[in-house]
């Protein structure tokens, strides 16, 4: 046990409890500086909803350790090790980053504390199952969600790490800039930080979770737990969900949806270059619309003003919350990939700069799903119909009217019929023609 502190680098694991980098510290260490970087590479790509969630986590984190957590600006590879040596720290502790941009980061700034016989200690993840380490028996990674899934049920987590703020006696240090104030944004975002996941969770499983699996695929419900921003930021680890959530049909449902999480990580893990090309190679043969029209019905579809209600409310419900209900997630993606014949990371950069959960894994790997050039070899002709998938998962219409206010006053299901309404714009596209020309598009490809 040494008496210099040792540094507790927050990345993605904005929280004190359940913190196994946290513990690890403690075994070494008596004190401890907590330290979160503002690191330009991460900010430029995330929009003004995700970086205030961000900002307002870290006023929170910064609470619990006593108004101490040392924010810094700079290059992490350079910045860490600064600050480590100065203040004579023997090792810095973080949870593993299994994204591509964390992985080059990481080695890097490995590599320059080593120099100075720092030593930099990988402890835990944000997932119940780090990235890597579920493998088929012949120790190939998984390619297909189900498989996966049952594997990771049998590796199985750990309980949850007991720390706390309490767990190091956190220093002071002169030199942080503090938290940056939080840029403008017009959406409405949830509470920040470890207490507010506490209390959404909590609200969940006492109200929710038992009907979760009947009410999950419903936008007009409140029916999904909204941890998804919480999860990203790591205000609460998986693994203490896992812990809490019991039996029954509910929680099994919940369980699987957590897997999902770890198998795009998984996936990203292995093929990191997934996060920009086709998972399935197969695809870049596919045919796309990028001319100027393809930007014009891209831009309508980014404003929510296709025509089809359903996408246009659930794109009107990520600009103001900076959240989508995971089925309009969906019906929206394949909207834009099979209606409008744009690519699919058009769609996925515009979702990162909006969604306060945006991840690259469940992001990019969630549009190749629904493009089809992605894992589970997703059947590539279905095509969702907007008008009947809005008329199955919002049944009195419901949601689409609460995100578009020129429907308020078409009563139940019939305001999913996409057609001459005043104020609200006609139909871009005809949905029946853009099928089949999607299908035409996708059987080249599968030749
Ligand atoms: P719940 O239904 O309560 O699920 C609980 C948790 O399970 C979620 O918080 C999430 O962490 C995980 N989960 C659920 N479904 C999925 C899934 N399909 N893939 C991976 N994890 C899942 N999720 C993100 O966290 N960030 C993203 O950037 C993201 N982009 C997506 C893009 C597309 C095109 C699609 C189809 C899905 C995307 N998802 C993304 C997955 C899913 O839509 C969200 O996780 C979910 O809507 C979050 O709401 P919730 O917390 O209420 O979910």
């Amino acid at each position: 046990m040494t008496d210099s502190p040792a540094i507790v680098w927050f990345r993605r694991d904005l929280r004190t409890g359940d913190h196994p980098a946290l513990l690890e510290a403690a075994t070494r260490a008596r004190r401890g500086l907590g330290l979160f970087v503002l690191d330009d590479a991460l900010r430029g790509p995330s929009g003004a909803p995700r970086l205030a969630f961000l900002y307002q986590c870290l006023r929170d984190l910064d609470a619990q350790l006593g108004g101490r957590l040392v924010v810094v600006r700079g290059e992490p590879a350079d910045v860490v090790p600064r600050i480590a040596e100065t203040v004579g720290a023997q090792s810095v502790h973080v949870s593993v980053d299994a994204g591509p941009y964390g992985r080059a980061r990481d080695a890097g700034t490995e590599r320059a504390l080593s120099e100075m016989d720092i030593e930099f200690v990988r402890t835990g993840s944000p997932y119940a199952v780090t990235p890597g380490r579920v493998r088929k028996t012949d120790g190939e990674p998984f390619k297909v969600f189900t498989p996966f899934s049952r594997a990771w049920r049998a590796h199985g987590w750990r309980k949850p790490a007991d720390t706390g703020p309490s767990t190091l006696d956190w220093v002071d240090f002169d030199g942080g800039t503090g938290v940056p104030d939080d840029p403008s944004h017009g959406a409405d975002l949830p509470g920040a930080g470890e207490q507010a996941a506490l209390t959404v969770w909590e609200n969940f499983h006492r109200e929710r979770l038992a009907d979760y699996q009947h009410h999950r695929d419903r936008p007009d419900l409140p029916g999904t737990s909204r941890m998804s921003p919480y999860l990203r930021w790591g205000c609460v680890h998986p693994r203490t969900l896992l812990a809490d959530l019991g039996d029954g049909a509910g929680a099994e449902t919940y369980r699987t949806e957590l897997a999902w999480r770890d198998f795009y990580a998984d996936v990203l893990w292995h093929r990191p270059e997934t996060a920009r090309e086709n998972y399935n190679p197969k695809f870049d043969k596919l045919a796309y619309d990028t001319g100027t029209a393809a930007a014009e019905r891209f831009a309508a579809w980014c404003r929510g003003e296709t025509g089809y209600p359903i996408v246009d409310a659930g794109m009107r419900q990520l600009l103001a919350e900076g959240w989508m209900h995971n089925r309009v997630r969906m019906i929206v993606a394949s909207f834009l990939c099979k209606d409008l014949h744009v690519p699919w990371w058009w769609g996925a950069r515009h979702f990162m700069r909006h969604l306060v959960d945006g991840d690259l894994a469940s992001n990019q790997h969630g549009w190749q799903w629904t493009a089809g050039s992605g894992t589970d070899a997703a059947p590539y002709f279905r095509v969702f119909n907007p008008t009947t998938q809005g008329e199955k998962f919002d049944p009195d219409g419901a949601y689409v009217r609460r995100y578009v206010p020129e429907l308020r006053d078409i009563p139940g299901k019939r305001a999913h019929q996409p057609g001459e309404i005043a104020g609200y714009p006609a139909p871009i596209v005809d949905h029946a023609h853009e099928r089949q020309v999607a299908l035409d598009r996708y059987a080249e490809v599968k030749g």
